[in-house]
C-alpha cells in the first residue's frame, strides 16, 4: 500500500484566497503544503481589476435587479449574457438570486458586507505590511462615471448607502473630472469620486509574490490535482487524481470557481457557478489613467496596472467548460474608445476569467459539514482580492478554533440547505 505522508495543513488552490489562507496559517506556526493543479495564482486571482473595493457593499442581487435582465440579455454582448446552451443549468441559482434580491435579504446582504469590509481592509494593511507588499499598493482613488444625470440620481441610493457605512466620497462635476482624468469624452458630467480608492499594481504579480513569500518561510507547493477529501480521525484525507494522497489535520478549500466537485466529495452540496469575466489589458502607455475609471451604466472597469491599462468586466454566465466569447472583450474595448478618445487600443491581450460566485453574494467560509477539520473558503465572486485577507484571517482563527475575528454565521455553507 503507498505511504501516505501526514503532514500539518493543506491549502487547496493558490489563487489570493488560498494564498492569503496559507499566509495565515503559517504564521500561526503552522506548516502549510499549497497544492495547485495548474500554474500558481494563474485563476481568477491573475486577471481581475485588481480594486480593493472596500465600500462595495452592495450586492449584485438588489431589488429590480431581475427586471433589469431582459433588457441586457438582449443586447449578446452588453454587461451580462446568458448562453442559451447553459441556460437550464442556471434555473437553481436564478432562482436562489432571485430570493437573494427580495429588499430584506438585500438589506441584510448589505449590512454583512458593511460589517466585512473593515476587517478586510484592516487585514489586508496588516499582510501588505508583514510581507513588505506596499510597493504593490496604490492609494490613487476611484472615478465612479455616469453616462447621464438621471443614471448618477439612479444611484444615490446606493452612495447615500455607503455614507451610512462609514465611507466618503464626493460628487464631481466636468471640470473636476477633467482635472481628475483628462481626455474623457466630454458626454461624462456626472460623477462620484473616492479619494480613498486603492488598488495593486497587478493582481497576478501581488498573488505570486504572496505564495512566493508564503513558501519562503518554508511552506511546500505541490502540483496536483485535487480530486477528493475524505474525513479522518485526526483531521482529513487530500486525494489526488494521480492516486497521491495527504493527511492533515487541516485542509483549506479554496479552489475558486471549481470548488463544488470537491466539496460535493464530502457531502457538501453548494450552489456555485460562476461569472466569467473579460477582459484586455493594453501595453503600458495606451493611455495616460490617472486611476481606476469604473463605467456604472455599461458595468465595466479601466484599470491602470504595471502591465498596461486594462479594460474590463461583464458577467457570462457559462459554466466551466464552453469556450471563452473573446467578443465581449472587444466590445468593451470598442466602447472604452469611445469614451477615452485617445485610448491606443492595439497590441492588447485579452483575457476570460471564472468569478467563482454564490446566489446570494456572499462567500463560503467555514467548516465543511462532514468534519470541522475541513475549511471551505471560496464563492466570492467580484470581491475575492477585497476580501481574501479577512478570509485568510478568519481560516486561520477557525483552524486554531478560536473566537473567529468576526461571526462566521452568514458565511456558513448550512445556509443553503
Ligand atoms: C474580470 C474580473 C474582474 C475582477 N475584479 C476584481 C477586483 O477588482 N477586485 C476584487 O476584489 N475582485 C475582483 N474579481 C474577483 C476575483 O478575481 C475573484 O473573486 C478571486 O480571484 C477568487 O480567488 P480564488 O483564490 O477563490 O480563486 P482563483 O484565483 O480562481 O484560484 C483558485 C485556484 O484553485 C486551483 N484549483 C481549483 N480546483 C483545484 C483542485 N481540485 N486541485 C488543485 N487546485 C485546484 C485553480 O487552479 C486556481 O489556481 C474580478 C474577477 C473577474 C473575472
Amino acid at each position: 500500500m503507498m505511504n501516505t505522508p501526514s503532514v500539518d495543513a493543506v491549502v487547496i488552490g493558490s489563487g489570493i484566497i488560498g494564498a492569503m489562507s496559507a499566509h495565515y496559517l503559517q504564521e500561526d506556526g503552522r506548516s502549510v503544503t499549497m497544492i495547485e493543479r495548474g500554474e500558481v495564482a494563474r485563476g481568477a486571482s491573475s486577471g481581475n481589476a485588481g480594486i480593493l473595493a472596500f465600500p462595495e457593499i452592495i450586492p449584485i442581487a438588489a431589488p429590480g435587479m431581475m427586471w433589469k435582465v431582459p433588457k441586457w440579455l438582449l443586447d449578446p454582448l452588453g454587461p451580462l449574457s446568458l448562453p442559451p446552451s447553459y441556460a437550464m443549468n442556471m434555473v437553481p441559482w436564478l432562482w436562489r438570486f432571485w430570493r437573494a434580491s427580495a429588499r430584506a435579504a438585500f438589506e441584510r446582504t448589505v449590512k454583512i458586507q458593511a460589517e466585512m469590509m473593515p476587517l478586510a481592509r484592516s487585514e489586508m494593511a496588516r499582510v501588505i505590511e508583514r510581507t513588505g507588499l506596499q510597493a504593490m499598493v496604490n492609494r490613487t482613488g476611484t472615478l465612479d462615471l455616469y453616462d447621464s444625470e438621471a443614471s448618477f440620481d439612479a444611484a444615490a441610493a446606493d452612495w447615500e448607502t455607503k455614507r451610512r457605512a462609514g465611507f466618503e466620497f464626493s460628487r464631481v462635476g466636468r471640470s473636476e473630472i477633467d482635472t481628475l482624468q483628462p481626455g474623457l469624452a466630454p458626454r461624462f458630467r456626472h460623477a462620484m469620486f473616492t479619494p480613498d480608492g486603492l488598488q495593486v499594481s497587478d493582481p497576478y504579480e501581488f498573488t505570486k509574490a504572496l505564495v512566493d513569500h508564503v513558501v519562503s518561510r518554508g511552506a511546500s507547493l505541490r502540483i496536483g490535482d485535487v480530486a477528493r477529501v475524505e474525513p479522518t480521525a485526526a483531521g482529513a484525507r487530500v486525494v489526488l487524481a494521480d492516486g497521491a494522497a495527504f493527511e492533515a489535520k487541516t485542509v483549506v478549500l479554496a479552489g475558486g470557481a471549481w470548488s463544488k466537485n470537491v466539496a460535493a466529495s464530502l457531502g457538501d452540496d453548494v450552489p456555485l457557478e460562476t461569472e466569467r469575466g473579460y477582459n484586455t489589458t493594453l501595453p503600458p502607455g495606451a493611455f495616460p489613467l490617472q486611476r481606476q475609471l469604473y463605467f456604472n451604466d455599461h458595468g465595466f472597469v479601466v484599470t491602470p496596472l504595471s502591465s498596461g491599462v486594462r479594460v474590463g468586466g461583464a458577467v457570462e454566465l457559462g459554466g466551466l467548460k464552453l469556450p471563452p466569447n473573446y467578443r465581449r472583450s472587444e466590445a468593451m474595448l470598442t466602447k472604452a474608445r469611445g469614451f477615452l478618445p485617445g485610448l491606443k487600443a492595439e497590441g492588447g491581450r485579452q483575457w476570460m476569467g471564472f468569478r467563482p460566485s454564490t446566489p446570494d453574494c456572499l462567500p463560503i467560509i467555514g467548516p465543511s459539514g462532514a468534519t470541522p477539520s475541513v475549511i471551505h473558503a471560496f464563492g466570492h465572486g467580484h470581491l475575492g482580492l477585497t476580501q481574501s485577507a479577512a478570509t485568510g484571517r478568519l481560516v486561520a482563527d477557525l483552524a486554531a478554533r478560536r473566537r473567529p475575528a468576526l461571526s462566521i454565521e452568514p458565511f456558513r455553507i448550512g445556509r443553503f440547505r
